[in-house]
């Protein structure tokens, strides 16, 4: 994926603020952060979505999603720490290369979450469980 953003920040070939690396993990500062000390954790390689993203990698991952939430919490004295990961167009996804938001939150940083909305009745959200579970069967 030589056209790939993320890929080029992991080869150098584009400059980024770089927080942590290994052989399988990048970590640097997002461009345009939500909050000072948003950080995206990165799998060096190169998987567009959660959906295709080895168990393997997710494994080796998720240990640094929780040292760089805990390092970005300190190191910008934060309130709270959201860690969201966006999948696919509709969900907001802008760079095809899967990431992980890390974003310090403030008491007072006037954003808001999304706003949820209830089921009608219980026979419809035992419906909606229903069809997720019969995907994992
Ligand atoms: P997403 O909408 O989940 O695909 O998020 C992509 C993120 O990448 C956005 O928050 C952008 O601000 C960030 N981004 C785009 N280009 C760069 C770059 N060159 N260096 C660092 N972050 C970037
Ligand atoms: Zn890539």
């Amino acid at each position: 994926m030589n056209e790939c953003l993320f890929c080029k920040i992991i080869k150098r070939e584009i400059p980024a603020d770089i927080i942590y690396e290994n052989n399988e993990v990048l970590a640097f500062l997002d461009i345009q952060p939500v909050n000072f000390g948003h950080t995206l954790v990165i799998p060096k390689k190169h998987y567009e979505k959660i959906y295709n993203l080895p168990d393997e990698i997710l494994k080796n991952i998720a240990p640094f999603i929780k040292k760089i939430a805990v390092a970005v919490k300190h190191g910008v004295n934060a309130d709270g720490i959201n860690i969201i990961m966006n999948n696919d167009g509709a969900a907001g996804q802008i760079v095809p290369h899967a990431h992980f938001h890390i974003i310090p939150r403030f008491a007072n940083d006037g954003l808001r979450h999304w706003p949820g909305k209830p089921y009608a009745n219980k026979e419809e959200s035992s419906k909606m469980a229903e069809k997720i579970k019969n995907e994992l069967v």
